[in-house]
């Protein structure tokens, strides 16, 4: 998995749209093409037990040309109910959150380790190791120029080496595959003063960030 551009010369040609108004170019489209399919494919998915337990797999919400991606850690209740990430109490926390920074984020989408919910709530790692391949294809496809991982979870799984979620949270961090913006777990923020005010300074940090990003990822 590698969701950054390539080389520098994908980085000039492969981000860059047509010129105005014409459009994504052939690359971008053939990668739309591949990511409609592949939801399709997930959206069937039955290679584990939670596939006997879920209602609605829980794909992807967003742009499909984003600039940044956060991944969470499985969808809940009301996600498994609607089918779409991150539309619960986290969820609304979020988009609160994305909208306070939405002029230097940019284009976004939001997407989870797990696709369908995990009874109890409880992260899976075996589910986790089922729909790996998933998680790496949607952001082989999707390349953004970062991800932002939601929780320790999240966290692990694009970054095993990285430090424990809250020494790694509100700092951007190159990752195996690119730039990381960690940030604590909305559901975290909803739970402690503390931890919200964590959590809003670390988003502030975010849009700081995008908004003069290193040079590589322009
Ligand atoms: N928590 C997550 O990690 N993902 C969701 O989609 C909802 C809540």
């Amino acid at each position: 998995m590698r969701f950054a551009p390539r080389t520098p010369v994908e980085a000039r040609t492969e981000g860059a749209t047509s010129p105005k108004g014409t459009g994504p170019t052939v690359a971008q489209a053939d990668r739309r093409r591949a990511f409609e399919r592949l939801s399709r494919q997930i959206a069937r998915c039955t290679l584990c037990p939670l596939s006997q337990t879920r209602s609605h797999v829980v794909v992807y919400r967003g742009s499909p040309v984003p600039r940044v991606v956060f991944v969470g850690e499985a969808p809940g209740a009301e996600e498994d109910r609607q089918g779409v990430p991150f539309v619960g109490r986290s969820g609304k926390l979020l988009d609160r959150a994305l909208e306070t920074i939405g002029p230097a984020l940019g284009s976004y989408g939001v997407l989870n380790v797990l696709k369908c919910r995990p009874p109890g709530n409880r992260f899976d790692p075996r589910a986790a190791e089922s729909c790996r391949p998933y998680l790496d294809r949607q952001l082989d496809l999707l390349r953004p120029r970062a991800v932002a991982p939601l929780g320790a979870q999240a966290l692990r799984a694009l970054d095993p080496r990285s430090p424990p979620i809250l020494v790694a949270a509100g700092a951007a961090r190159r990752g195996p595959d690119g730039w990381l913006f960690p940030l604590i777990h909305p559901a975290a923020a909803l739970r402690s003063r503390r931890l919200r005010e964590r959590w809003e300074r670390d988003v502030r940090a975010l849009g700081a960030w995008l908004e003069a990003p290193p040079f590589e990822m322009l």
